[in-house]
């Protein structure tokens, strides 16, 4: 398959007018347009997808699955046009036939088909297995509503459906002769034939399992990879004799019942949500995708008992932990193996990979609910976890011990423990997130099975992340780090660092930077009517409202600015604008309020003369991935400030590396890293060490006397309990920090801990920002060993020491 020149784009892009729309070009409207490039694009993925599984079939070549109940895709269309080789072609096409290319493109919704960084993780994985030219299928769940849209109405989060179905579906192929039925309920009926026992599950509901896939092309290769959406449907027509008696909404109960499953995305991030809805999710999404996998595999092999040697299921994270059972129900049930052989083949053929070491986010499920929905899984896991115990009691000879790595205590199923029962392989996501699962959460199973443990270090795709949203940027590092090389070798990146004197380089690279940030400000007055300062240091906290990630902090320390300026209204000289993103978990009422609290200080500072040219704090509604593809060219400073030992590995962080910003930051998660390569004079580390941090949550912290002797810190938490002028107080976090609630400790994440060493950070912030060649060296540095942070680094580590298949070489 060659390219597409410019003429043939502009041909193929007619045609589809014509035969989907009816239209020629000139009659066409933008969404019409839109729709047909993608299904142009298309077109193009799905030859080069048949001609990459045909080869893969061909040399019977190991396969990866992907297994992840979000991937937060974001706008497909640039990139696409991108790995395909024809993004110059595809603008000049669409200006040719009459549209503004810009235009186009930002019609498209963003696949909204996750939360924050562990869907945002998946899909830049799937992009560097693509260009790695690793045979993959990521496989989750065809959410008819993605992570909802944000408004911000008089300062607080409203949630809005995302329906991004409507355009988004051009890229979906949907296959309803491939689809699977996945049982839920009933009974089971226990039989002896061939000297077998049989187990069938009878009654119950049967949902029809239905993909829809989308392609997904490398860069620079053919190989083309997808990601199958499962879609769930009734497996029973709907009944026409209701229909004709007038009873309608009877008749087509089923349909909705099944297509329930399908229909959100839960919006919890770092959160469990023990819904019965959930599991079902995730039991769907499962067997349709281990029933497919195995049915394909059966028919290349004709037997299972290679089913390890030829496909490694990867999960993320533990809500597909119920790959684990259903494998072993279809060894035992369809293939007739017995438990040692289907286990063996099970624990070789299942990786698992931690996102989080918070207490509120492990997955339990009642063991009454599992039973009931999933009777035969459950009597697997039952017995997995009736093994798993003895193995555990006759090696530690402790019942604490045995407690604690149980699958299955107190009427509770653990999914962890499982993962770590029934996986070949269990890995966090960074250095610092890899060893507190060793020597912490599940310190007991790693001393029974060390050889299973492992980290990788998470990466993002330098494609997307540098290359396509940082024009300016590429066209530098092009000129100084040996032209595109470094997209296939991200490890180039490291030769900018031969010019952090160079005064000529260090000026272009502020001349880019100046000018993101003017397209982000035109960009933010005209979605949201705000005027930004240029002038001013972007200083950003993008990434999801959660306790531990302490955007509260944040808060405090630009209250203690604010205050400043009103003693002194020369106090700051450097002008600073604080920008805010974050969406809040519907059900989570204290992240909903800080939302509030960012609203009412940015109006206050807003109407305060005081800060006018000096201060300003704006948040940026409704952040996802194509407002991070915008702000990230334009960010300045990056805020990584989450209670050290709480964030596994963060990945936004990476993305602002990687676009020049500077960190300041705890050493938590892959901050330390960054910290490694960087050095403490290339980011602003501040506060509280892991080790540090818990042992002072341990050892009875006290707020209260943080408050009594800090008159900054004092001063800045009575104006949460004023408030501000919009009348609104914040008695509510006051106490919170300073006496606690709910059963939550008093400041459970350290924030008034870590408040003076913030503060100092960010002085030290702004005094190197004062310097300019000073900090676009430092800058230019951070881009320069950014590489290290790329996804192709990541999946190739995975594919080496994991997943054992061959890849194309990255440095
Ligand atoms: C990268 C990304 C995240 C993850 O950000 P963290 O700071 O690592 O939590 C979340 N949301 C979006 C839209 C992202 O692009």
């Amino acid at each position: 398959m060659t390219a597409f020149t410019t003429r043939e784009l502009e041909d193929a892009l007619t045609r589809k007018l014509m035969i989907n729309f009816g239209k020629t070009a000139e009659e066409a409207g933008e969404t019409e347009m839109l729709r047909a490039c993608a299904l142009v694009l298309r077109d193009a993925m799905a030859l080069r997808g048949v001609e990459t599984r045909r080869e893969t079939r061909q040399k019977e070549k190991k396969k990866v699955h992907y297994l992840s109940l979000e991937f937060l895709m974001g706008r497909s269309l640039q990139k696409n046009a991108y790995n395909l080789g024809v993004l110059p072609q595809l603008k000049e096409a669409l200006e040719h036939l009459g549209f503004q290319a810009g235009d186009v493109f930002e019609l498209e919704p963003d696949a909204g088909l996750g939360n924050g960084g562990l869907g945002r993780l998946a899909a830049c994985y799937l992009d560097s297995m693509s260009t790695l030219e690793i045979p993959a299928t990521g496989y989750s769940i065809c959410y008819e509503l993605g992570i909802f849209k944000q408004k911000i109405v008089e300062g607080q989060q409203v949630e809005l459906p995302d329906a991004w179905k409507g355009i988004g579906s051009a890229w979906l192929l949907p296959k309803p002769e491939e689809a699977r039925q996945v049982r839920f309920g009933g009974t089971l009926r226990e039989f002896w034939n061939d000297g077998h026992l049989h187990i069938v599950q009878e009654g119950g509901t049967t949902v029809l399992a239905v993909p829809c896939d989308m392609e997904i092309a490398g860069y620079n290769t053919s190989h083309t990879n997808k990601l199958r959406l499962w879609d769930a449907k009734s497996p029973k027509p709907v009944d026409m004799s209701l229909y004709s008696k007038g009873e309608y909404l009877k008749a087509t109960e089923d349909e909705a019942m099944a297509e329930v499953i399908a229909k959100v995305l839960y919006p919890d991030d770092n959160h469990e949500e023990g819904k019965s809805l959930r599991l079902k999710q995730q039991y769907f999404f499962v067997s349709a995708t281990v029933q497919s996998i195995a049915e394909e595999h059966m028919a290349e092999f004709g037997t299972m008992a290679n089913f390890h040697e030829k496909n490694v299921l990867q999960i993320n994270d533990t809500h597909p932990a119920l790959v684990i059972p259903e494998l072993m129900r279809i060894l035992l049930d369809d293939a007739g193996m017995g438990w040692d052989r289907a286990w063996e083949i099970t624990t070789q053929s299942v990786t698992y990979t931690n996102h989080t070491v918070l207490a509120e986010a492990l997955e339990k499920w009642p063991q009454a609910l599992f039973e009931r929905l999933l009777p035969r899984v459950w009597q697997i896991t039952a017995e997995i976890a009736r093994r798993w115990e003895e193995q555990c009691r006759a090696y530690f000879r402790d019942e604490e011990k045995v407690r604690d790595t149980a699958v299955v205590w107190d009427g509770v199923v653990r999914m962890a423990n499982l993962c770590i029962a029934g996986g070949m392989r269990v890995n966090g996501v960074s250095a610092l997130h890899s060893e507190i699962l060793k020597n912490e959460v599940f310190q007991n199973a790693c001393a029974m099975e060390p050889e299973k443990f492992t980290n990788v270090t998470n990466g993002v795709d330098h494609r997307r992340w540098l290359a396509e949203i940082n024009p300016g940027l590429h066209g530098l590092v092009c000129d100084l780090a040996g032209g595109e090389a470094y997209l296939m070798d991200p490890q180039a990146l490291g030769r900018l660092d031969a010019y952090a004197d160079d005064r000529e380089v260090l000026r272009r690279l502020s001349d880019i930077k100046r000018r993101n940030k003017e397209e982000f400000a035109a960009y933010a007055k005209q979605q949201q009517c705000v005027l930004l300062n240029p002038d001013a240091i972007f200083d950003v906290q993008v990434k999801r409202l959660h306790e531990y990630k302490r955007q509260l902090l944040n808060v405090l320390h630009i209250i203690a600015l604010y205050q400043r300026l009103q003693d002194d209204p020369n106090a700051i000289a450097r002008p600073r604008t604080f920008l805010f993103g974050a969406k809040a978990a519907p059900g989570y009422a204290v992240a909903k309020r800080i939302i509030r609290l960012i609203n009412s200080l940015a109006d206050q500072i807003d109407h305060d003369p005081i800060c006018s040219g000096k201060l300003q704090v704006v948040f940026l509604e409704n952040y996802r991935v194509s407002l991070a593809e915008r702000l990230m060219p334009a960010s300045e400073v990056s805020q990584q400030i989450s209670t050290a030992g709480k964030e596994a590995s963060g990945t936004g962080n990476m993305k602002f590396m990687m676009n020049g910003a500077l960190t300041v930051g705890t050493l938590d998660g892959a901050n330390v890293e960054m910290h490694d390569v960087l050095g403490d004079e290339n980011m602003f580390l501040f506060g509280l060490r892991s080790n540090e941090a818990a042992a002072l949550s341990r050892e009875g912290y006290l707020p209260q006397r943080l408050y009594a002797r800090d008159p900054v810190l004092h001063r800045v938490l009575d104006a949460l309990k004023t408030g501000f002028r919009d009348g609104v107080s914040y008695e509510d976090l006051y106490r919170r920090l300073l006496f606690g609630d709910h059963g939550a400790p008093a400041d459970e994440y350290l924030l008034l801990a870590d408040f003076s060493a913030y503060c100092d950070a960010e002085k030290r912030m702004a005094e190197a920002y004062a310097d300019p060649e000073r900090w676009n060296a430092m800058s230019l540095r951070n881009i320069a060993r950014s590489g290290v942070f790329a996804a192709d680094r990541a999946v190739a580590e995975y594919a080496d020491r994991i997943w054992h298949v061959p890849h194309r070489k990255v440095r």
